[in-house]
């Protein structure tokens, strides 16, 4: 691009010197000589990086999220971790955010560091750290591990009602905000991007790095780190937030969705679907203590045995970072949309469209599916929404025989949204024309109002 701009206008390359260093850069290594530039230009932070020597890769490269603290906090630029822009006000926000904190989790190890006088709370940072297994831009599987500011500067939603006046902040001197406006680089903060190549054979590499990630938290909340001007800061976890596969595997979950029984019998005993409680334990000894997990009642059984016993063999690595001490497994949070996308919303989507499909047009099943797809996929143009899922059919939604019970098999969570604002439409259409009066059909179409 820097090439061809030059080229189109030769005079650039002296004004703008750094565009036309980049425009006669080497493309066969073009990355690294943009690194080079941007460093010479003043376009990098100065984050240092560490390595690591781990067993499948020599000097493995990560960021220790205190040099981030420390770099961000010399620049003046804490509002990124805040929201905040001034230091005065920051202040302010975080006595005030702790001090709700603190009336709901009183137990969190933050506030004996405060009262020992280790920390001071109004410069001590929110923080939740995060794990997601992506992919890279080969399409490889890699290890993504970041922290994020608990605090920021809002959502686009609440941005567009305070534009319109709509919303008020109720306590004026208080705004806090949540951290979803801005640049994911300017609101997430990486530590390491692992390609699966590193960990796939030898998961301690992975672990290796998780502790020397859950040591440097640890010393941000006991030591802090000087951010010039006579301040420092110190930085707090609220949790890990990721996905059901990261959480098993960082924390070496025995209780999980991995254990779901497929059959309503088996010869061995069910050791707990949830990391939080107890529910789909079974005992084959006692019956009686059996805890459903298909409890879907006001007040299921499964409730009073939150937190009653750890779901781990070791305690994770992770939890070297102060925590709640009065409630460890829920240090590692549940991710609310991966559980509706790819779980309960995704059961929803294939059932209805298993219990709808005698109401579309059609001689068969398979025909009235053909039908149902038709629907959804012009539904989809209308929303203007990629349908991603291109067929609405017995094997996607997990029902080849008539015994089978529609689980869905899509593994993108944008088919169960998708599919959930059409089923709002296609359940009201199919109910008025048909006239019918199943219970079923029009509690599944009703619940959406
Ligand atoms: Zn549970």
């Amino acid at each position: 691009m820097a090439r061809a701009h030059v080229q189109a206008s030769p005079g650039v390359a002296r004004e703008e010197p750094a565009v036309g260093r980049l425009a006669s850069a080497s493309a066969s290594n073009a990355e690294l000589a943009a690194h080079s530039i941007f460093k010479e230009f003043g376009l990098a932070m100065p984050i240092p990086i560490s390595s690591e020597n781990l067993e499948t890769c020599k000097d493995f490269p990560y960021l220790k999220f205190s040099d981030w603290v420390r770099v961000l906090g010399k620049a003046d630029m804490l509002e990124h971790l805040t929201g905040q822009k001034s230091f005065a006000t920051m202040k302010v926000i975080l006595t005030e955010f702790w001090k709700r904190y603190r009336a709901l989790y009183p137990n969190h190890e933050v506030f004996r560091l405060a009262d020992s006088g280790v920390l001071d709370l109004s410069c001590t940072i929110p923080v939740y750290t995060h794990k997601d297994e992506g992919r890279s831009s080969k399409k490889k599987p890699i290890m993504i591990l970041t922290t994020q500011g608990a605090l920021g500067k809002g959502t686009a939603a609440q941005r567009r009602r305070n534009a319109r006046g709509v919303i008020k902040h109720t306590v004026k001197t208080t705004p806090m905000k949540m951290n979803f406006i801005g640049h994911t680089y300017t609101t997430r903060y990486m530590f390491m991007a692992m390609p699966r190549s590193v960990y796939k054979h030898c998961p301690d590499t992975f672990f290796t790095m998780l502790k020397l990630y859950a040591s440097d938290m640890k010393s941000l909340a006991y030591d802090g780190v000087d951010v010039g001007r006579g301040n420092r800061i110190w930085v707090a976890s609220l949790g890990s937030k990721g996905d059901w596969p990261a959480h098993v595997k960082s924390a070496g979950l025995k209780r999980s969705f991995q254990n779901v029984p497929k059959r309503a019998t088996s010869k061995t005993p069910c050791s707990g679907i949830c990391h939080l409680c107890l529910a789909g334990t079974e005992d084959f000894e006692e019956p009686e203590n059996a805890v459903p997990f298909e409890d879907f009642v006001f007040l299921p059984e499964w409730l009073d045995t939150c937190n009653v016993k750890d779901p781990w063999v070791e305690e994770p690595a992770e939890l070297e970072i102060p925590h709640d001490t009065s409630d460890k497994p829920s240090y590692f949070k549940p991710d609310f949309w991966h559980n509706l996308s790819l779980g309960a919303g995704k059961t929803r989507a294939a059932n209805f469209c298993v219990m709808f499909n005698p109401l579309a047009a059609g001689t068969s099943v398979e025909t009235r599916f053909e039908d149902m797809t038709a629907d959804f996929n012009s539904h989809c143009s209308l929303m203007k929404r990629s349908a991603y899922m291109k067929e609405i059919n017995r094997e996607k939604v997990g029902f080849l025989k008539h015994v089978d019970f529609p689980d869905g098999h899509w593994s993108k969570g944008d088919v169960t949204t998708s599919l959930m604002l059409w089923m709002e439409k296609y359940g009201a259409q199919k109910i008025a024309e048909s006239g019918s009066s199943d219970e079923i059909l029009i509690t599944m179409e009703t619940c959406y109002n």
